[in-house]
């Protein structure tokens, strides 16, 4: 076994391989970018060493410096995680020429699989089943149109170097198929600079079903069952669990099998994972094979009992699989969620910040966090803006998801949109505890899963008396907060008995009332206003708020506010950032804006309304000219920004009467990219 590697990689990954490494007594050495001097994968590192500035391909992305560190630090290998050099054949080249081994397939075997069409030609050769659909070199338009004619809409056009999700297009019917080819090819060239295309047959309702394969210098290959990952967006996964659920011993048997028989076909070594769309029938077609550990990997572990990164790195040091696939034993159930800074009701658009408050459930043998960030940490435009994973497991299914649910309630972030509501209110959807699974889950039961206020769904009323409750704990947290501020100015004052000192609503010549403001984000981003008017008790508070009466009182230690609610006790944190109060409860995170008395309240409408960059990218397309009458909805610019493309639309009819920036140009987030005049209206 190797005494030192090299980590090529950033990120819950980087830190995920080292807990591994140390746990068999190998050293590590960290690489980092200059943004990432302070991360945790340096924190965890034995040594680390910076490669470049922020941009992944001056920094991560650079072989040549990579391979000098781990020579220079004498790491005997290299583990890529994924993402990054994981499936770089000309890397694992340099490595090999360089005596470092690579932890990872030998670079013949990524090659055969690097390209889509190439590996569906080898795919077929060894009898795996495939998609019906085009993946010939010939690359003309009217070549790629003809075959999806004739194969009938819809089809999928996919970029053979493509992944993530990227460059890929669904065509419905043959009129969109020009605009469709352009915008993959596009997409294609901006993510892999090649625009090879393949069309295959879009199948409208199949899963997601991956096979964990695994394969030794010794001619030993095993599947570790499989993962459902059919919760996606974009086609992206956003939820992934294992076993698939439903899944019988002989189908498992079937795919497992012929997934082996993908990673013998070119000769596999190490961690893989095949792809196939299990269609409603039950007949199950390639899609691609993942020559590395998958972001999804945990979910396996925690089915098998075994330690995937362990297995990596025995196979690399060219020891023989530890167990043989009689030995491959399925215990329970495990699921994962993705934990990213993005805004769901925004269409899943990135965010960047820094991470001002961040609390995690406790990890114990039902939970786990995969993480590379800690509180204080910044979620940067570099790179991906995953935040963690969150693994649960359970005897089965249904007791798993109940510790899901549990967990994302318990994981508090704040200062910054994430996805946590969307996961928590997937995980408790009824079709998805029903197991109706299909990779268009989300578009499915899009009106379930994105209204903004976790109100909504639990009252159907926002005067609810439980909507009400999470406001309550809002006002008692800004009461308790005020107090606290005035006894602290008493013990620094002389005076410290003065009446001015106290937060009893106590004012010359007035009822002890006194009036708190908030307004919080609800559905379609429009501001819904709140007012509490309080009236001061020997013992708490009367708050009369949307309607109710509640009589409140309680304790507030940093975080943790023990509230006594109607004589109801109810605990909960929160965090306040900037006059954003957000209370976490069981029910989930509210986020409300504090209109402090002394502070101007800061309109949102206004700045959402502009035509702006949503955030640091570049201009792919300006599909305007001045002085163009557009109607609402009207697509005028494409921008490129953390590797999506999102679209500028006009939010009413209107004059476009400046542009401000031409295809190519970078622009910052929040800049003007177009003047615009909207159409009067009487
Ligand atoms: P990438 O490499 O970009 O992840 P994949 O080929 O793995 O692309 O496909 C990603 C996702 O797109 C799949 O998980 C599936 O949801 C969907 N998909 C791919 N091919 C098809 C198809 N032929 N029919 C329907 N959905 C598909």
């Amino acid at each position: 076994m190797f005494n030192k590697i090299l980590i090529a990689n950033r990120g819950e990954i980087a830190c995920r391989v080292i807990r591994t490494a140390h746990k068999l007594g190998i050293r590590c050495v960290a690489v980092y970018s200059e943004a990432d001097a302070n991360a945790m994968h340096v924190a965890m590192a034995d040594e680390a060493v910076c490669v470049g500035p922020a941009a992944s391909k001056d920094s991560y992305l650079k072989m040549d410096t990579i391979l000098q560190v781990a020579k220079e630090t004498g790491a005997q290998a290299i583990h890529p995680g994924y993402g990054f050099l994981s499936e770089n054949a000309p890397f694992v080249q340099k490595c090999q020429e360089a005596g470092v081994a690579f932890i990872g397939p030998p670079a013949d075997a990524i090659r055969a699989m690097g390209s889509k069409s190439a590996a569906k030609r080898i795919m077929e050769e060894a009898n795996v089943p495939l998609v019906p659909g085009y993946h010939g070199d010939d690359q003309d338009p009217a070549l790629l149109k003809k075959h999806s004619d004739e194969m009938g809409y819809p089809v999928l056009l996919k970029a053979t170097a493509g992944g993530g999700g990227k460059g890929m297009r669904v065509v419905w019917a043959p009129d969109e198929f020009t605009s469709a080819l352009d915008a993959a090819k596009r997409e294609a060239i901006n993510g892999f600079a090649d625009d090879t295309m393949l069309v295959e047959k879009y199948l409208t309702k199949p899963r997601h079903v991956e096979i964990q394969v695994f394969c030794d210098q010794h001619g030993n290959s095993v599947y570790l069952a499989e993962r459902d990952c059919s919760v996606q967006r974009r086609h992206q996964k956003v939820v992934e669990e294992a076993p698939a659920p439903g899944m019988s011993d002989e189908l498992r048997k079937a795919m497992g099998e012929a997934a082996v028989r993908a990673a013998e076909a070119i000769g596999y070594v190490g961690a893989g994972t095949v792809e196939f769309l299990l269609d409603e029938d039950g007949s199950f077609y390639f899609m691609e094979m993942n020559t590395r550990l998958q972001v999804e990997h945990p979910v396996t572990e925690l089915i098998t009992g075994q330690d995937l990164v362990e297995w990596q790195l025995a196979v690399a040091a060219n020891q023989p699989l530890p167990i043989s696939q009689d030995e491959v034993q399925i215990k329970g159930h495990a699921v994962e969620v993705r934990i990213y800074a993005e805004d769901p009701d925004n269409d899943f658009l990135p965010a960047t910040g820094k991470l001002e408050y961040l609390r995690t459930p406790e990890e114990n043998r039902h939970v786990r966090v995969d993480t590379g960030v800690r509180e204080g940490d910044e979620v940067s435009i570099y790179y991906d803006p995953m935040i963690a994973k969150l693994i649960v497991w359970d005897e089965n299914r249904d007791r798993a998801l109940q510790r899901m649910s549990q967990a994302l309630a318990e994981y508090r972030i704040a200062g910054m949109k994430t996805n946590t509501h969307f996961l928590k209110r997937l995980i408790d959807h009824k079709a998805f505890r029903d197991a109706e699974l299909d990779t268009g889950f989300i578009e499915k039961h899009e009106a379930d899963l994105f209204e903004n206020t976790p109100t909504d769904s639990q009252t159907g009323s926002r005067a609810g008396s439980q909507s009400a409750n999470p406001l309550a704990m809002a006002t008692l947290y800004t009461l308790l907060k005020q107090q606290q501020s005035r006894q602290a100015e008493a013990i620094h004052s002389h005076d410290g008995t003065s009446p001015w000192h106290q937060f009893s609503g106590w004012r010359l010549n007035e009822e002890p009332t006194h009036v708190v403001r908030f307004s919080q984000e609800g559905t379609d981003q429009e501001k819904i206003e709140h007012e509490v008017t309080v009236n001061w008790l020997d013992h708490g508070y009367r708050l009369t708020l949307d309607g109710h009466i509640m009589i409140v009182d309680g304790k507030l230690n940093d975080d943790r506010l023990h509230a006594n609610v109607n004589g109801h006790n109810r605990n909960a944190f929160v965090a306040e950032l900037n006059g954003h109060v957000t209370v976490f409860t069981d029910q989930g995170a509210f986020e409300y804006q504090w209109q402090r008395p002394d502070l101007d309240s800061h309109d949102f409408e206004e700045e959402k309304a502009s035509l702006t960059a949503p955030m640091n990218g570049s201009i792919v397309a300006v599909l305007v000219e001045q002085g163009q009458k557009v109607t609402k909805g009207t697509a005028m610019v494409i921008m490129e920004a953390m590797k999506m493309e999102h679209t500028i639309t006009a939010s009413v009819d209107g004059t476009v009467t400046e542009i401000f920036f031409q295809t190519g140009d970078l622009v910052e987030g929040g800049a003007d990219l177009v003047a615009f005049e909207a159409e009067e209206t009487d």
